[in-house]
């Protein structure tokens, strides 16, 4: 029987993902008989990945249930580093806070010295910064939930942005006045997506396969 309940992983990568997690899970003993674990394997969030400890408030015992949201694009595009460095950063997370919590006590620096040891302990070999991996970029992501895709005079990848989309951005972008660092010229909306590098094209064309492929499993 599995511990770790996953509705929507549906490419071996994925599952490997949530078996991972499992394995480790289980190897430092986390407490499965009070805490519901459940994996969302998620196209739209544009960290790589989240987590949510929802603790049970009628009862003595520490015990609840826990959630952890993985950026199936990062996971797809680099699923060694997504299983060497992202899935042991979240899990620290997830022993660290409990750990605390235990000690009823909160956690004051999420990527302090403790959660390192806990990142050290799941895999030696893990990247301790708290960012993420430089490769992983959410551009495609932010333009295909409605981000304003715009380019500046830049080159290639370099030049397209991703803004947000409100009021203020609009306002900025029409008066020409967000302007890019390097090339000097202000970022335009571009509605021409023969204009937009390829590879983010692709990106979210790959991001939406996805979506229809959960959906249809469901
Ligand atoms: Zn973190
Ligand atoms: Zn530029």
């Amino acid at each position: 029987m599995s511990n770790v309940v996953c509705v929507n992983a549906v490419h071996p990568i994925e599952s490997h993902a949530v078996s991972l997690i499992e394995r480790a899970l289980k190897k430092y003993k986390f407490p499965f008989s009070r805490f519901g674990v459940e994996v969302n394997i998620d196209f739209k969030i544009k960290d790589f990945a989240k987590h949510n400890i929802v603790l049970d408030p009628e009862s003595r015992s520490l015990q609840g249930s826990i959630r952890i949201d993985i950026n199936g694009l990062f996971l797809h595009q680099y699923p060694s580093i997504y299983f060497n460095n992202c899935i042991p950063h979240e899990l620290a997370h997830i022993f660290h806070e409990l750990t605390f919590e235990k000690k009823g006590m909160d956690v004051d620096y999420p990527h302090g010295i403790e959660w390192q040891q806990w990142v050290k302990k799941i895999n030696s070999s893990a990247d301790l910064s708290s960012s993420g991996p430089a490769e992983f970029d959410n551009r495609s992501i932010c333009w295909n939930y409605g981000g304003l895709p715009t380019t500046c005079n830049c080159d290639g990848e370099f030049g397209f942005r991703v803004q947000p989309n409100n009021k203020n951005w609009i306002k900025k972008l029409k008066e020409k006045m967000a302007i890019c660092k390097t090339c000097n010229a202000p970022y335009t909306i571009q509605k021409d997506n023969t204009l937009i590098p390829q590879r983010f094209i692709k990106e979210v064309e790959f991001i939406n396969d996805r979506i229809c492929k959960q959906a249809s499993h469901e």
